[in-house]
């Protein structure tokens, strides 16, 4: 079985991002008993008396300190893979997404502009990194059982959002995406979706992964029959799930549902919210870690964006 987040560079920069939070979380936490005069003491004894090296073996938390209260500086990964490495480049995987040229893929101007929206991945009103499914989820124990690292839904999402808009981008399609990375800054979902409903988009795909009993699986596909782009949303809903039957990247066949999602209902545009498997499921997380079900997954949206045709 192929899986795919281990292959996938740009997905440790964001676990990577994701630890880093955490770690930051659990500091503040850790700080509330120090006083600020003893924090700057310390710092200051530190800076003044020690070279780094010399303290980093003995005292760790001091340069831990010290990262998380010049984090806003961190904009520029220091840790993203070093080309020059002979582990990473030989783990890449040989992505046909990437042997397009730019030069090969032409803007189709009269194809409707899609948003692409990967599920959770903002932060939420208490500062904490909404990621959707999390720890107690099939997937994620599958995922730290198997690849020896945790996934949350909202990587999933992410994961096959960048596939969904990259075959998009080759068929000529102009593509808004909500997140393309977690994005550290609340944004309510009810404003995440007005912020949608003002942009160019024509149609929005929502996607997300499905967390109910262990024995549901499969993908459903969601949209709100109300309004306007009731007819709309549901002619892009049924060829979405047809796709996904077709794709095979359904364990069941995917079937689909009225809700009343923020995502669908705030919209204003013809829109649907794909659950893409079950997270809560073993068989559809150990589908979901591989490589070709999630680019069956992005085909079929794809493919039902196009035959949707709208
Ligand atoms: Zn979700």
């Amino acid at each position: 079985m192929n899986y795919s987040p281990l292959n996938d560079p740009e997905f440790k920069e964001f676990r990577e991002q994701s630890r880093k939070e955490a770690a930051k979380k659990r500091r503040r936490k850790a700080l509330i008993g120090l006083s600020s005069v003893a924090l700057v003491a310390i710092t200051c004894f530190a800076l003044l008396t020690l070279s780094f090296a010399e303290i980093a073996p003995s005292i760790p938390s001091i340069p831990n300190i010290l990262a998380a209260l010049f984090e806003k500086n961190e904009t520029t990964n220091t840790e993203a893979p070093s080309p020059s490495s002979p582990e990473e480049s030989e783990a890449l995987p040989s992505s046909p997404e990437q042997e397009a040229s730019p030069s090969e893929i032409v803007v189709n101007p009269n194809a409707p502009i899609i948003c692409i929206d990967a599920g959770h991945g903002f932060t939420n009103s208490t500062g904490a990194l909404d990621v959707g499914a999390g720890e107690d989820s099939e997937f994620y124990k599958k995922s730290l059982e198997l690849t020896g690292t945790g996934l949350y839904e909202a990587d999933l999402n992410l994961m096959i959002a960048l596939k969904v808009r990259d075959l998009l981008v080759k068929k000529g399609y102009q593509v808004i995406m909500t997140r393309e990375d977690y994005v550290y800054q609340h944004l309510s979902i009810n404003q995440r979706a007005l912020n949608v409903r003002n942009s160019e988009a024509d149609l929005v795909v929502s996607i997300h992964g499905n967390s109910a009993s262990p024995s549901a699986y499969g993908a459903r596909v969601f949209y709100y029959n109300n309004g306007e782009h009731a007819t709309a949303s549901l002619a892009l809903a049924n060829a979405v799930a047809k796709a996904i039957d077709a794709n095979d990247a359904s364990l069941t066949k995917a079937n689909v549902y009225e809700d009343t999602f923020a995502m669908l209902t705030l919209v204003k545009k013809p829109s649907i919210l794909v659950e893409t498997c079950f997270l809560t499921n073993t068989e559809d997380s150990l589908q979901a870690l591989t490589e070709e079900w999630q680019n069956n997954m992005a085909k079929a949206i794809v493919d039902g964006i196009v035959a949707a045709d709208l």
